[in-house]
Formats: C-alpha cells, structure tokens, sequence
C-alpha cells in the first residue's frame, strides 16, 4: 500500500521521491510505503493552505459545522475499515480500534463541529469612561499539527476538528511510524466537501517533514503531542518566530490506591489503566502506590488478572494485549525492565517477548508489574510507555502524595478512595493536569486537556482548543 501526501484535494508523491518503509508490529513486516516529505512539499502544503484561506475564514460557522459533521458521519459509517487499518499499522488489538480510537476520531469533528456555534466572544462595558470593549476571536491563518503514533487517528484529529472548525487551514504530519489512518481521512475529506486547501497532510519523519513544518516562518502555531524532548526541541526552534505552542508530551502518571475504595472497580480499572493499548497511552496509571492495609491483598489479585490477559494476534477478538508499535519501542521497553533487574526491583510477572505461531517476527511482550522499593528508581520517574507497572506500598497521604509529585512529569492522576476530605485535599495538590478520582480515562470532550511539568505547556479540549486556534483582539469603541 502506497501512502501518499494530501495537499489541495489531491494525493501527490513526494516531490523529491524520498520514501520510508511501513511496518506491521503484529508480524514485523513491510507492507506498504510512505512518503518522507522534505521542505519543497511543505512549502507546497503552505501554499494550498494559504490560498483556501481567505475563503474558509470567512465561510460560515454553519457552513464549517456541516462539512466537520459529516466527516464524522463517514468516519462512522467507514468504522470497519479504519478500525482495521489502524490495527495494522499501530498493533492495537481490533476491538479497542472499533470500540475507542475510531468512534473517539469521530466524535472530535461533531464536537468541534458544534462547539464552533457555541463559542462566544466575551464583551466588556467601561463604565465611566463611556467606552465599550468586544473582543473578536479571528483565526491564526496556517497552522501545523503534528501527532504521534500510540493513538493515530484519534490525536490527530483532536487537532485537526478544532483548527479547521475555527476557520484555520492546516499542514497536518501523523506519525510516520502509523500513517494509514491519517491518509484514509483525505479522501473522507474530500467526501464530505472540505474545500481543497484546508487540510494538508504530509508524511514523513520528524527530523525532515516535522522539522519542516516547526522552523517554517509563516506557520504561525504548532499542535504538538509526542514526547517531551521532541518538544523541547520544538519549544526552542519555535521560540525566535514567537510561534502560539500547544505542547503535549510525555507522562510518569502515579496511580494511588486507598483502602477504603471499591475494590472490586479499582482492581478491573487498575488493569485497564495499566495495559490498555499495551501501556502505550501518555495517561496510563504506571506508577501504582497501594496503601499498606491491603498491598498483599492487591499484589496477589493484580499478578492473578493481568496474568490471564491474553497476549495475541491484534485481529483476534479476544486478545487483550496486541503487539508494541514497532521493533525499536520494544526493544526499550525490554531495556527498562533489564534497567529493573539491575536495580533489584522484583519482576513479579511478565517480562518476557512472546512468540504467536505464524507471527514470530510481531513485537509482543508480556504484560509486566515490577514490585519497587524505591520510588527513586528509574523504572519509577521514567516514561517507559509499555506494558510495564511498578507497584509499591505506602504509609500515609503525606508519603503517597510526595511520592506522587517528585517526577518531572504532571499529565495525570488517579485516585481511589472514598474519603472526600481526602479527595479534595488530594485532589487540590497533585501535580498533574487531569487527576480522575475512582475512575480513569473518563473524557468529556469539553474539559482542558493538558499537562503540567515536563508534561507540557497549553490546554487541549473544549474552548480551550478554539482558544488556542483563534488570535483573541479586543476593540475599544469610545461614544
Ligand atoms: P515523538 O516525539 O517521537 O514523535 C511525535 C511526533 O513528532 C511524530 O509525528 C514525529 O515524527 C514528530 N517529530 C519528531 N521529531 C520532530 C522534530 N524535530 N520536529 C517536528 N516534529 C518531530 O513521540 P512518539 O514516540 O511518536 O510518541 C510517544 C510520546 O508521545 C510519549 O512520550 C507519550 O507520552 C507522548 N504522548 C503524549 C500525549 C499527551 O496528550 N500528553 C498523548 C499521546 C502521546
């Protein structure tokens, strides 16, 4: 399968013919190419966008919904097929493809389709001075989006929905390690009637095509979410060219686990939280803290389930575990757990690739719970982003709550308990964007979506979006 980039409505080579290699994680092999897209197609991205632009900014609020409407009514109705491709290329098992990744891509273009109608501009009376002031929320022009690859179509249509919703048109990079998806949306795009222009999708590395779109100097705002280096290194090449950041990058998530809550619900999320898409979710719970009373208890009932989870072939419906995104990631997800062994924390199960008949050359490693004794470790404080947990007891809130904190990182936190003093308490102090309480994962589209620390900079979600996408400017009229 031939990817190709999008640009003005139509699929294009590369202009330099430059091409990489797109492997399939369940069995290790080739079976397609993409484009890796250098400056010259970038520079003819920008030109299409900045020619749709004048027009799409002034096309209408109704007009901008009913086309992002549609587009998520043809991602519904193309649910199969995208779920299978998005299968293939990323490794997730089949059913999490169908049930969360697609569905959720679709939901962003009607929410964004819909906020878009809702999002007021705030209007201020100067009393005295017999002034008024109404601020006008206009789009940035051209903007870039770039996504990774742990949840393909659903973070890079996070960015897209609300770009183009709020009159923006975009240069957009998925992942090269998980383009399919990214490319199936062009011709949904076309579709519905997204005119030529507005969307742009080039394919290709980060170090040529990404680095492309940041250090171009008519982009004027950058939608990132990968990790926290590569962010970095966005922040500092963006900086000189007072580029608008949305940064959302890597996170060390503590997940804290008090005795009076409902054990049952905390164990079956506590493993959802840990091995869902194989641990490759930035909002993974992967540091575990369970509160003395009842460690034994729940290091016996963990290591029990997630030793029954089935690691298998991602087609199969019953596999919980599908394969790691590709060679390279498995290979430091191995390493972290050797780095564990070192530093003689107790690999209570897991830790081993696995071998599926027919498929030996997939990147399949078994769910792992390390049990730590300090939290100071590195399997503690770094993201490892696979199947791999720790697990260690504590005492008090005050030990948990020091321990929770002293990462680089602050995406988010969970908290089982159902002590409200203590949830508040907790709740207000934690260093972390997004902390769910007796819950995990659970979205509402209209809440800021962000982290805190190393784990970036700007708010995702909601208005915060069409904030980010709009360039606030306030008029001040004298009568
Ligand atoms: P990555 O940083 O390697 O790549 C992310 C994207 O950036 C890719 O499209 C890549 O090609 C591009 N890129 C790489 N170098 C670039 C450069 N110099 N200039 C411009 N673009 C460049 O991240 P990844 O390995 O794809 O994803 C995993 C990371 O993403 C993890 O750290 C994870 O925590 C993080 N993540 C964060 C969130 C969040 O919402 N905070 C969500 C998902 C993943």
């Amino acid at each position: 399968m031939t990817i190709k980039n999008y640009i003005n409505g139509e699929f294009h080579n590369p202009i330099k013919n430059n091409w990489i290699d797109n492997y399939c994680p369940a069995n290790g092999e080739v079976y397609g190419q993409l484009p890796n897209s250098d400056k010259t197609d970038v520079e003819k991205a920008y030109n299409a966008a900045k020619t749709a632009f004048p027009m799409w900014s002034q096309t209408s609020l109704e007009e901008r919904s009913r086309i992002l409407i549609k587009i998520s009514e043809l991602l519904e109705a193309n649910l199969q097929r995208f779920a299978e491709a998005e299968s293939k290329d990323n490794g997730k098992p089949i059913s999490l493809a169908k049930a969360v990744d697609i569905p959720r891509a679709a939901s962003n273009f009607r929410f964004f389709g819909n906020a878009i109608t809702q999002f007021a501009s705030e209007s201020h009376e100067s009393i005295g001075l017999k002034a008024i002031n109404y601020t006008l929320r206009q789009p940035i022009g051209v903007v870039g989006c770039i996504s990774p690859w742990n949840l393909p179509l659903y973070l890079f249509t996070w960015k897209i929905a609300p770009a183009i919703a709020a009159g923006n048109c975009v240069i957009a990079k998925p992942s090269e390690v998980t383009p399919m998806t990214a490319y199936l949306l062009g011709e949904i795009c076309n579709e519905a009637g997204l005119p030529k222009g507005v969307l742009n999708i080039v394919h290709g590395l980060g170090t040529t095509t990404g680095q492309a779109i940041i250090a171009h100097e008519d982009i004027k705002a950058i939608s990132f979410t990968g990790g926290t280096a590569t962010g970095a290194h966005i922040a500092k090449v963006a900086a000189p060219m007072f580029k608008k950041l949305s940064l959302e990058l890597g996170g060390k998530n503590p997940n804290i686990i008090f005795a009076d809550c409902d054990y049952e619900d905390m164990l079956d999320t506590t493993v959802r939280s840990s091995f869902a898409n194989q641990g490759q979710i930035c909002l993974c719970g992967s540091r575990i803290f369970i509160e003395d009373a009842i460690y034994d208890r729940f290091k016996k009932d963990f290591v029990t389930k997630v030793k029954a989870l089935k690691v298998g072939h991602p087609s199969e419906h019953d596999t919980n575990i599908g394969a790691l995104v590709s060679k390279a990631h498995l290979e430091k997800v191995k390493d972290y757990i050797a780095i564990a062994k070192e530093e003689h924390a107790m690999v209570l199960c897991g830790g081993n690739e696995v071998t599926i008949k027919g498929y030996e050359n997939g990147y399949y490693l078994e769910p792992t719970v390390i049990e730590v004794k300090n939290d100071e470790c590195r399997v503690n404080q770094e993201e490892i982003f696979g199947p791999v947990v720790t697990i260690m007891p504590f005492k008090t809130e005050e030990a948990v709550l020091e321990m929770a904190n002293k990462v680089k990182y602050g995406l988010s936190a969970t908290l089982w308990t159902n002590d409200l003093k203590r949830t508040m308490s907790m709740s207000n102090q934690l260093q972390a964007g997004i902390v769910w309480v007796n819950t995990w994962m659970l979205r509402d589209l209209r809440t800021p979506f962000g982290g805190v620390k190393a784990s970036g900079i700007g708010r995702e979600g909601g208005f915060e979006a069409l904030r980010f996408f709009t360039e606030a400017k306030n008029v001040c009229i004298k009568y």
